[in-house]
């Protein structure tokens, strides 16, 4: 019988001679083992790139290589192991015999590859794609016997040549597990496990090809000669193709450690990427915290100022008008003492989204710069523009507010300067605003104006002044105290004096009140200066209770709002009459209503700690103010003063005859005396006087006085 050229027997012939003398050169052996070896290595190298690889063409080449080098392998060693047989007899191989064989271990080796590739599969799955791996080589072993070219016959015993399968299946299935429990692994340990693996693949493989081999008889048929085997070159043919598989092997094996690097590089590189696009985020996040305001979402002053440099030297280049808009929410301080913080908040918000709702959404920059003060950078194309903008956001801001279930309208007032009629730098522009921003707030509020060249020389000449007043205060000079007499109905005496402070400059010689308080009050220089007034006037106080001729005169000294609300005024104050022995009974405070937008129980509280030590109030300027008159029945007030305004037109007016009315009885009916301020004509003193009104302070009575003209007055009698 024959197969494939080969002519076998299906059993032992009574007749004929097996040839026992058959032995392998034990070099090409070991080449053998060393290649199955080095195919293994290569076929599990392979089934991890398969797996790091992302790409499908990648995926695809690599699979290639796997069965390329593992069918390698397998197929050298066999052939080498064949050209190890030495017999005999003459023997020799059959090139496209040969050729099939290696194609067969092309299939085998490409299944192998291709069950790796599957996601995770189930052992039963590898055992069915193990047993065809194993058939598969098994035929390219037994088909590459095939090739074989003798006289002799080929016999196979039936144990061996099944073992011989059976290990090939074996062989296929460790191949399939071993690989599969490499995937994933990384470092040293990993690569020796994959070593030994690949030498236990290689005598797995090397075992099936010897087993063959041992099943494998050559039987001479009876009486045949034996021919011995030439010269032949076995050896050098067995190193040739050793040389050139190992070559191929090898070169796949360092192609797929040079994807490996290459894909540690590009890992290493998406990690870079990834964190320097994190470290991006972090810096956008940063960014934003730095350039835009948490509760309105609006840019803040960091974030407009380098909105503003560049729409500036855009404009610079290019040509063309900015307007700066400063915004200032009237009295907002007042919602905030009142309904609290988080009700603030809540307006600011609202107000900022009426604010942006009046502009045009992105040409237009709208900032705020904090507490409720916004900013508006627009481009335009005449000043007209700006104002209608700003009324257009008044208008808007005038819209009534639903706030702490109370329904609310809140004023704005608004300052403009325009690039580039008022300056060219940034600083310049937004000081020019604020500065049209202070004139609308002094003019009463709720109002805008434009920035103005005499606003400068006059917040110039304000911060000269402001300097000046530092200096006086400083060294303690130019600044006096003029005194005021009060005339009372019930002595028929002048019995009060009010102290008023003056300032004799250097230049502008003397400055009335009007002109430097304000500014004091601005700028904290009223703490410094109303000590002064507190102390010059306690101790003339003090000097005159030692006088018979001024010792019943009280003396009434004015405190502003900010003086007062000191936390310690009280402490202030009586240190002060103890140092200056000044006699507290003697001495009446003036307040005025607007320390009342504070908190009023801190105000009482601290009327009543200085009352218990005699001071007595007055409240001044009455019913210029705000005030509740709820409020003036909780205060522990001695008198009120009825405001010079009222006075002023009390014959004429009859709204402001009913008010100064009113007050009287108000005091009246309160238990407090009235001092009428401004009486400047005896008119007005008759008609307060039939009002029922006691007291008189005014033109009429004596203008304020230096020190020395009123202490000769009093002396003369006058
Ligand atoms: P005030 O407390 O209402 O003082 C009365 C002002 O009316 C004084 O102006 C006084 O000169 C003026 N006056 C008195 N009689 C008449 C009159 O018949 N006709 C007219 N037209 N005016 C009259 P003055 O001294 O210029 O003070 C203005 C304001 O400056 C004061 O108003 C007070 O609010 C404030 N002030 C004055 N001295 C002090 C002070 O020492 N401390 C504080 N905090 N404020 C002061
Ligand atoms: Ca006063
Ligand atoms: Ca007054």
């Amino acid at each position: 019988m024959e197969w494939l050229g080969l002519p076998f027997i299906t059993g032992l012939p009574d007749s004929g001679q097996v040839i026992l003398s058959c032995t392998h050169n034990p070099f090409l052996v070991l080449l053998a083992y060393v290649v199955a070896c080095v195919g293994s290595f290569a076929m599990l190298d392979m089934a991890e790139r398969v797996d790091h690889a992302q790409k499908a063409q990648s995926q695809r080449l690599w699979r290639l290589t796997g069965t390329a080098c593992l069918a390698g392998g397998i197929w050298a060693m066999h052939f080498i192991g064949m050209l190890a047989f030495q017999a005999p007899v003459e023997v020799h191989y059959a090139l496209p015999i040969t050729l099939a064989s290696l194609m067969i271990a092309l299939l085998a080796s490409w299944l192998v590859m291709l069950t790796l590739s599957q996601a995770q599969q189930t052992l039963w799955c590898y055992v069915k794609a193990s047993v065809c791996i194993g058939l598969g080589i098994a035929a390219m072993h037994y088909v590459g016997m095939g090739a074989m070219r003798s006289e002799a016959a080929a016999y196979f015993e039936p144990t061996l040549f099944t073992l011989s399968v059976l290990i090939a299946m074996l062989a296929g299935l460790a191949a399939l597990l071993i690989a599969r429990q490499l995937r994933g692994g990384m470092g040293l340990p990993h690569q020796l496990k994959k070593y030994t693996a690949s030498l236990v693949l290689g005598a797995g493989l090397f075992s099936m090809h010897f087993t063959g081999m041992a099943a494998f008889n050559l039987v001479l048929p009876a009486g045949s000669v034996l021919t011995p085997p030439g010269e032949n070159d076995h050896l050098q043919l067995g190193l040739t193709l050793a040389v050139m598989t190992l070559l191929i092997i090898g070169s796949s094996i360092s192609a797929a450690l040079a994807d490996k690097k290459l894909q540690h590089k590009e890992h290493d590189l998406q990690r870079v990427n990834a964190l320097l696009s994190q470290l991006d985020q972090a810096r956008m996040s940063l960014q934003q915290v730095a350039h835009y305001d948490a509760l309105t979402s609006l840019v803040n002053r960091r974030g407009f100022n380098q909105l503003f440099a560049e729409k500036l030297s855009e404009k610079t280049k290019e040509g063309g008008m900015l307007a700066v808009v400063f915004l200032d929410i009237d009295h907002f301080k007042r919602i905030n003492d009142s309904l609290g913080h988080d009700a603030g908040d809540e307006l600011l918000k609202v107000l900022a989204s009426h604010i942006k709702s009046s502009v045009r959404s992105h040409e237009d920059v709208v900032a705020r710069f904090g507490g409720d003060e916004f900013c508006i950078l627009i481009g335009l194309q005449d000043r007209e523009e700006a104002r209608q903008m700003a009324q257009r956001i008044m208008m808007k801001m005038k819209e009534p507010i639903e706030l702490a279930g109370r329904r609310m309208v809140m004023t704005t007032s608004i300052g403009i300067s325009l690039f580039p009629e008022d300056g060219s730098t940034c600083e310049e522009l937004l000081k020019n605003a604020d500065l049209a921003l202070y004139q609308s707030k002094g003019n009463g509020r709720n109002g805008l104006n434009f920035f103005s060249a005499n606003l400068k020389t006059r917040a110039t000449l304000e911060l000269q002044l402001e300097e000046e007043l530092r200096h006086a205060l400083r060294e303690n000079i130019g600044l006096m105290l003029y005194y005021q007499p009060i005339f009372d109905l019930k002595t028929g005496l002048v019995s009060k004096l009010e102290a008023l402070v003056r300032w004799q400059h250097p230049v502008h010689g003397l400055v009335p009140p009007s002109e430097f308080i304000p500014l004091a009050e601005e700028s904290g220089l009223i703490l410094p200066l109303g000590h002064w007034v507190m102390e010059t006037a306690l101790r003339q106080q003090a000097r005159w209770r030692q006088d018979p001729q001024f010792a019943r005169l009280s003396l009434a000294i004015n405190v502003s709002a900010r003086q007062f609300l000191q936390d310690d005024f009280v402490a202030q104050v009586l240190a002060l009459v103890r140092q200056t022995g000044a006699n507290p009974a003697q001495i009446k405070l003036e307040l005025t209503e607007s320390l009342l937008l504070d908190n009023v129980d801190s105000v009482i509280a601290t009327m009543r700690a200085l009352k218990a030590h005699g001071l007595g109030f007055s409240l001044d300027d009455f019913g210029t103010g705000y005030s509740s008159l709820s409020y003036l029945k909780r205060l522990p007030l001695d008198q009120i003063k009825i405001d010079q305004g009222f006075v002023r037109d009390v014959l004429l007016d009859a709204s402001d005859a009913a008010i100064a009315r009113s007050i009287i009885a108000l005091a009246g009916s309160l238990g407090l005396s009235v001092i009428a301020e401004g009486v400047e004509t005896t008119a007005h003193h008759q008609f307060l006087l039939a009002h029922g009104c006691q007291a008189f302070q005014g033109y009429l009575f004596g203008r304020p006085l230096t020190l020395e003209d009123f202490e000769s007055r009093v002396r003369q009698g006058v």
